[in-house]
């Protein structure tokens, strides 16, 4: 608190005006207020109340004083007039209170609001902000780009070797992509694996391109995680200022960068009229298998799986198809993803579990227990979140009447491996009912086949990019034989998916694998052109087996002959 007459000398001057100012009483009382501070700022207050006095009215606000050893303080200030009893202004009083404090909280929390805790990057609110400054700013001949990245398969990471690493990562992928920009381009991150970059003041288009090309290029070199390098690659959406509003420009990189996950990942994709189309196109198929559900328009196929001991098939897989009513026939590759990111396949693996357990039913009457076939269902991670799995299979199996031996469940690696309290607990109850579980296209993923050990499961279904390559003197004879190998180990079947030639059945027999599938064997088949099949093959892959009964194998070649009607 300090006071001075209305000349400005200082008639009052308090203990914390000494620490404040860092001037004491006995030198502050009499000086002229403006002499104090030889500092601008401290001149700037003077001013002020010497305008307060004139003025005879109250002034408050914000005032930088600067401390004789040259810090910097913010100050919150009020000053006014002292009267006498006759009501005239004597002096002027001012009240400054040190908010240091106050303004760094406030900064605090404004890098809050703004910035991304893991990250520490700018945040949608910051990038927003910024792109709409920047289209708001820009030279007409200056062109404003951005790209919205989304690293490919980061739940494997995330899912397999927890979040704490998949926290790690997407750290590091910041700092990385703060280190390959321009010093004045905004990497921001949107949340998730999703990030974002503002490019300004392009040449042209073309130069978004380059600064895309290279952000995907600079995140193949692997990343060093505590105790494990870690490979990601990056799809990058790019959209170009037009004439759209900022909001607009997010959404079409977004809708780009769709595009180029679905080019096959790992690339940049530029937004353009087939990127909007096609965004246009998966709206309208969410909400068509939203109806196919609702009318029944899916089917199950089952493909066989044949035991290559007894060369039985005693073993289908159920795959789940869908009767578009104007594409015709459409297989799971073209709706299960998008199934996936929707939710849709909780209702929709609850169908085909439901429909191909009736069917294994339906099979199991009047066999022998040797002689049971079994069904493999294919189970989406999203299952495995939802409460109560175990439970409402178990009620299906008892409902149908199914032997529980007589369903697989097919996971991924990443169900496998997913140490989650809820999955590990699911994969256990399904076990202890009884069923059966196999890791599918196992080799794609990122588990080691040790680190399977501690999952419950009973079959490994060898991918079939290995069984592809098998014969062509690579490295494919190896892999199948190493897994094979240590499958055995760890007391666990394995099955060859893909075989699509007599030599490569041979090939798996030879590797000592226990099964194989493929259109060798037979595409897949509706119930009905399955069910011959079901029976004792020869033992020979030769195809002369007409003298043995219901011997078609090999059954069917064609794979697209499923038995299903096939519409144009
Ligand atoms: P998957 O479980 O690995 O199934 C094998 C896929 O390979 C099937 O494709 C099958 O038709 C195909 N295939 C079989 N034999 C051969 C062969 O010899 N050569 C080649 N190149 N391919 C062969 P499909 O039916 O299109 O299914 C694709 C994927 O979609 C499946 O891979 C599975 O992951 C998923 N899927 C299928 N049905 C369902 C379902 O009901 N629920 C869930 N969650 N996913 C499903
Ligand atoms: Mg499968
Ligand atoms: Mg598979």
């Amino acid at each position: 608190i300090v006071a001075t007459d209305l000349d400005g000398k200082v008639t009052h001057w308090n203990r914390h005006a000494e620490t404040l100012y860092g001037l004491p009483r006995a030198e502050a009382l009499g000086r002229q207020i403006s002499d104090l501070g030889v500092r601008p700022q401290e001149s700037t207050l003077a001013e002020v109340i010497t305008e307060g006095a004139g003025a005879r009215t109250r002034w408050e606000g914000e005032l930088a004083f600067q401390h004789r050893d040259g810090a910097v303080i913010p100050l919150h200030a009020t000053a006014a007039p002292i009267l006498n009893s006759r009501g005239a202004p004597v002096g002027l009083v001012r009240v400054a209170v040190d908010i240091t404090e106050r303004k760094a909280m406030e900064a605090r929390l404004e890098h809050q609001a703004t910035h991304d805790p893991l990250t520490g990057l700018p945040n949608r609110t910051m990038f927003a902000y910024r792109l709409q400054h920047a289209l708001a700013q820009g030279r007409s001949q200056d062109i404003v780009a951005v790209l919205f990245l989304d690293l490919d398969d980061f739940k494997i990471v995330n899912d397999g070797l927890g979040h704490a690493a998949g926290d790690a990562l997407l750290v590091m992928v910041g700092e990385r992509l703060r280190g390959a920009v321009r010093p004045g381009d905004l990497v921001a991150r949107l949340g998730g694996d999703e990030f974002t970059v503002l490019l300004e003041g392009l040449a042209s288009p073309d130069e978004a391109i380059a600064h895309a090309q290279r952000l995907v290029e600079e995140l193949t070199a692997p990343f060093a995680l505590p105790g494990r390098e870690v490979m990601v690659t990056v799809s990058i959406g790019i959209a170009v200022a037009g004439d759209g509003g900022s909001g607009d420009l997010l959404r079409r990189a977004d809708i780009a960068m769709y595009e180029a996950k679905r080019d096959g990942k790992a690339r940049w994709a530029l937004f353009g009229g087939d990127a909007e189309t096609r965004a246009a196109e998966r709206l309208l198929l969410e909400g068509e298998l939203r109806r196919a559900l609702a009318e029944g328009q899916l089917r199950v196929v089952y493909q066989p799986i044949i035991d290559l001991a007894t060369d039985r098939i005693n073993e289908v897989e159920a795959l789940v198809r869908w009767e578009h009513p104007r594409r015709g026939l459409l297989p799971a590759g073209e709706f299960v993803p998008l199934a996936e990111e929707t939710g849709l396949i909780v209702p929709l693996g609850k169908w085909v579990l439901a429909e191909a357990c009736g069917q294994a039913r339906a099979w199991q009457d009047g066999r022998p227990l040797s002689e049971r076939i079994a069904v493999a269902v294919n189970f989406s991670a999203r299952h495995f979140r939802e409460p109560g799995l175990v439970d409402s299979v178990a009620s299906l199996l008892s409902q149908i009447g199914l032997d529980p031996g007589c369903l697989k469940v097919e996971i991924t690696e990443r169900v496998a491996l997913d140490d989650a309290e809820e999955t590990t607990a699911a994969l256990r109850g399904l076990k202890a009912l009884g069923v059966g579980l196999v890791v599918d296209d196992f080799g794609t993923g990122y588990s080691g086949l040790s680190s399977l050990k501690r999952t419950p499961i009973d079959t490994v279904k060898i991918d079939q990019v290995f069984v592809a390559g098998l014969g062509h003197g690579n490295d494919d004879e190896a892999i199948v034989h190493a897994v094979v190998a240590l499958a055995r180990a760890l007391g666990l079947a394995t099955t060859a998916e893909g075989v699509e030639t007599a030599a490569q059945l041979d090939l798996v027999r030879a590797l000592g694998c226990d099964h194989a599938q493929g259109y060798y064997v037979a595409g897949p088949l509706t119930a009905a052109k399955v069910e011959p099949l079901l029976v004792a093959a020869p033992r020979s892959s030769d195809g002369d087996s007409h003298d043995h009964r219901g011997s078609t194998f090999p059954a069917h070649p064609q794979p697209a002959d499923t038995g299903l009607r096939r519409r144009s």
